[in-house]
């Protein structure tokens, strides 16, 4: 019987099935698209994923970014030069497909086309039923992405999943070494513009979860018009964030990672990062339950909210000021002349929220007194 089946090929998954086959467990990943598959995703991946795994993703890195631009409703702009690490811009089916092969080539098997349909647990080992049929496995990790059900078929509580959406534009961006964000267009959220190489992506996510997914589509495509770009609405395309929430990982030989655990940064919705960072915890996690470890499953929920987690509940909390008075974050926060490195030396991992949060809420909290914001 195969040590640990994973339901879903994303990051998330590949980087488990990765680091479980190198620790010589069988794998099996069942993926219910074709692959390679495309993902509705802006593709901006922090350079700190590299120090989790032995080879070098140059191949499937499309473009590397050194600036930041932030607008306030597509002007008011602010531009800065990062003085970290360049983030990665990678385009989702190639950079997906190339941490897959690595997990195959480290002895993970794969099954695509391989819908998981439903999941029972007898007490020792997972009947993971397919539309391929019936598999088996000790344990599972779910990595089935911000649309997938196993989560709420083993009972774990709704997440916080808020509409977000896509426009890819095949054209060659203005700036191919800037990441540009945009608060104040869209309404209960922002917009983010990646360079992929030889094209771009407008990105926008309704953060606070308010608001209806048409409204995000209408304002993104109104956005688009005012930047001058001819877009069709048939290139649009809606999607969702699972955004991080104080909850229970594990169930009893099974643990959740990436977008169906919910950990993406409930500030600026990055999901990739913490996709793979759980993945590689739970296949530890994983890897010491195999070897005999009893309270290794219930110890991956606290892994990740020490390694991540309790950051996110920063963030959540900077969140909660920032998208309530948008108008006052921009002005104080991010249109401050360190607002622009703070922010990239986070995403690379040299700085955490807790570095920044206490000193950010009182600027904000000051600003909102009257007669100041
Ligand atoms: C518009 C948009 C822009 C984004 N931009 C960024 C960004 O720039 N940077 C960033 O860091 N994050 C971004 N994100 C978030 C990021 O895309 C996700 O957090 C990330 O893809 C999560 O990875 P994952 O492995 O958990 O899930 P996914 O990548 O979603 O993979 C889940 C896989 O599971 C499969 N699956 C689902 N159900 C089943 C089933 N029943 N059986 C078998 N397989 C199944 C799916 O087909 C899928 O391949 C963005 C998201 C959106 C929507």
């Amino acid at each position: 019987m195969t040590d640990c089946i994973i339901i879903g090929a994303g990051p998330g998954g590949s980087a488990a099935a990765y680091h479980l086959a190198k620790q010589g467990h069988s794998v099996q990943v069942l993926e219910r698209a074709s692959l390679p598959r495309s993902k509705a995703c802006g593709g901006g991946v922090s350079p700190a994923i590299a120090a989790w795994f032995d080879f070098d993703f140059s191949p499937v890195i499309a473009a590397r970014v050194d600036k930041v631009r932030f607008t306030w409703q597509g002007g008011d702009p602010v531009s800065a030069k990062l003085k970290t690490e360049p983030m990665w811009m990678v385009k989702r089916d190639r950079f997906d497909q190339f941490l897959l092969d690595k997990a195959q080539s480290a002895g993970a098997t794969l099954q695509d086309n391989t819908e998981v349909t439903n999941l029972s647990f007898d007490g020792s080992t997972w009947q993971i039923s397919t539309n391929q049929g019936t598999l088996n496995a000790p344990y599972i990790i779910v990595a089935d992405g911000a649309n997938g059900n196993c989560a709420k078929w083993l009972g774990f509580k709704e997440r916080k999943v808020i509409p977000s959406g896509i426009l890819n534009l095949e054209k060659p961006p203005e700036n191919p070494d800037t990441a540009a964000f945009d608060f104040g267009s869209l309404k209960n959220g922002f917009i983010w513009c990646f360079p992929t190489g030889d094209g771009f992506s407008l990105n926008g996510a309704l953060m606070t979860g308010k608001g209806k997914p048409q409204d995000l589509q209408k304002q993104l495509l109104n956005y688009a018009q005012n930047q001058g770009l001819e877009v069709d609405p048939s290139q649009y395309q809606p999607s969702q964030i699972v955004l991080w929430s104080d909850q229970p990982l594990h169930g009893q030989n099974a643990v959740l990672v990436g977008d169906s655990a919910g950990l993406a940064d409930p500030l600026i919705a990055e999901g990739i990062r913490p996709a793979i960072l759980s993945g590689v915890k739970a296949a530890e996690a994983i890897g010491q339950a195999l070897a005999g470890q009893d309270n290794a499953i219930p110890q991956y929920t606290q892994m990740i909210k020490e390694a991540w987690g309790n950051d996110m509940g920063l963030a959540q909390k900077l969140a909660g000021l920032f998208y309530k008075f948008p108008k006052i974050g921009y002005k104080v926060g991010v249109k401050r002349p360190t607002a622009a490195n703070i922010m990239s030396q986070i995403l690379v991992g040299q700085l955490s929220y807790s570095d920044v949060t206490e000193e950010a809420i009182q600027v904000l909290k000051k600003s909102f007194l009257p007669g100041r914001g």
